[in-house]
């Protein structure tokens, strides 16, 4: 009887065991919709998804009507998917309304002076002061000593690759961006870097451009040999026309939820947008090329898709509403998710937690996930080494690694991590396609966040 008994228990356990499922995705699963989404959105079709044009356009329709498909409610006002704002673009410059005069003479940009694209329109007329090259030190610590030194109402003329700098080139470009910025603060009105030697300093000081965008000075570069002389010894008043014809792109976040009428709210996101024919993130070559963007980011796009998906059909990962939200202008420094985080259409302090997907297509090269952020909250590293169904490597790093989409969230303190199979030679370039996609290798990835929604609950530092 006893025996009896005791087959009788244990079938039933067996039983109860074969039934219970795992949240798990595995490639028994279809993964056939995973690959087709990242394969349209890394299509040429799509004309590498850049901001305010074309091919973001498809990839906007294509994620709304994914969106709308599963069933997820619209997030933002007027019930719309959508959330539009503007990513600045370098400005053009207006022929013959851009130029510098000293006495008599003009020097036009067709003969070396270049305007940064991120200039404003502005007539400076007045006094030049060059503090180079006979100024020894850094020119900030130059200042500081001469405290009366004033630079107020003058146009600062500063040499580069001049013996100072030469001396501690590694830290170059901090130092020359901080002279820029002091030069600034002491009222100086314009900044004109001279490049007396060769093509190298031309486009260092390009570089520098960009580095400054944000900061509200005008700054060109002269390369022009005869010019440079004669601005770095002027004496003469001077005058220098800037004219720009400012641009900007129309960038737009894609967000819906999953409104379960839980008390949680957690937020997956990942950006589609990337780099279109390369044109405003330093390709000059001729031929256009189109930036794919496979890896960076159909992947975590198609990555998301799929786990709307399976939340949809797993009533266990049902306990939370879950926000998913399609950023754009990430590759223009996170101007979309940062803009979301200041626009949130409800209160983002509610967010528990949010995971980034950024560059997950490639775990084959890589073989580890590598999970980013993990000192934004102290429950991370407990749940992701809990984690019991996972096959693959993964490296949790503490550090935030800034260049991404969670990092915006971090800063408004909302926990955050990032998923991501590293970078690789193809990162940034025209060959990051459809065909180096691991497939294997996004159904894990899919498999580890089911598991990470589903585990979350148990942790309280999630539960807003
Ligand atoms: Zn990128």
């Amino acid at each position: 009887m006893k025996y009896l008994i005791l087959t009788f228990f244990s079938g039933v356990s067996l039983l109860v065991v074969a039934q219970v499922k795992p949240i798990y995705y595995s490639t028994e699963d279809d993964n056939t919709q995973l690959l087709n989404d990242i394969q349209y959105l890394a299509s040429d079709d799509l004309l590498g998804r850049l901001p305010g044009t074309e091919g973001a356009t498809l990839a906007i329709e294509y994620i709304e009507n994914s969106f709308q498909n599963l069933g997820l409610k619209p997030l933002f006002s007027n019930n719309s998917f959508l959330q539009s704002f503007n990513i600045p673009r370098p400005s053009e410059f207006p022929k013959n309304q851009n130029y510098i005069v000293i006495g008599n003479d003009t020097l036009k940009p067709e003969n070396g002076l270049i305007r940064s694209p991120y200039s404003i329109s502005k007539e400076f007329s007045g006094w030049s002061l060059s503090l180079h090259p006979k100024t020894q030190g850094s020119l900030v610590q130059n200042f500081t000593q001469k405290s009366k030194t004033t630079l107020k109402g003058k146009l600062v003329i500063i040499e580069i690759f001049d013996k100072r700098h030469k001396k501690k080139n590694t830290r170059l470009y901090s130092m020359l961006q901080d002279e820029i910025l002091e030069a600034q603060n002491r009222g100086a009105e314009e900044v004109i870097l001279i490049a007396k030697h060769n093509k190298k300093e031309v486009s260092f000081s390009k570089n520098m451009f960009s580095k400054l965008k944000n900061s509200n000075i005008n700054i060109s570069i002269c390369f022009n040999r005869k010019w440079s002389r004669r601005l770095l010894r002027n004496k003469k008043s001077i005058l220098s026309m800037t004219k720009v014809s400012k641009r900007q792109a129309e960038g737009q976040n894609i967000g819906g939820v999953l409104d379960f009428g839980a008390k949680t709210t957690v937020l997956i996101g990942a950006h589609y947008d990337h780099l279109g024919t390369g044109q405003f993130h330093g390709n000059t070559s001729k031929e256009i090329e189109i930036y794919n963007g496979a890896d960076d980011n159909a992947s975590g796009v198609g990555v998301m898709l799929e786990v709307v998906r399976q939340v949809k059909t797993e009533t266990r990962l049902q306990d939370k509403n879950i926000v998913f939200v399609a950023f754009s202008g990430e590759e223009d420094g996170l101007i979309g998710s940062n803009f979301f985080v200041k626009n949130c259409p409800f209160d983002p302090k509610t967010i528990s937690f949010m995971l980034n997907i950024d560059m997950v297509g490639r775990l084959n090269n890589s073989d580890s996930l590598i999970i980013y952020g993990t000192s934004s909250s102290s429950e991370w590293d407990e749940l992701i080494n809990g984690l019991s169904n996972v096959e693959i490597n993964i490296k949790n790093v503490a550090d935030t690694f800034p260049r991404s989409d969670h990092a915006s969230f971090i800063k408004a303190g909302i926990p955050s991590v990032m998923f991501h199979t590293g970078l690789h030679k193809d990162y940034h370039k025209p060959s990051d396609d459809f065909d180096k996609i691991d497939p294997l290798g996004l159904v894990k990835i899919t498999g580890v966040i089911l598991e990470i929604l589903e585990s979350s609950s148990k942790f309280k530092r999630f539960i807003n």
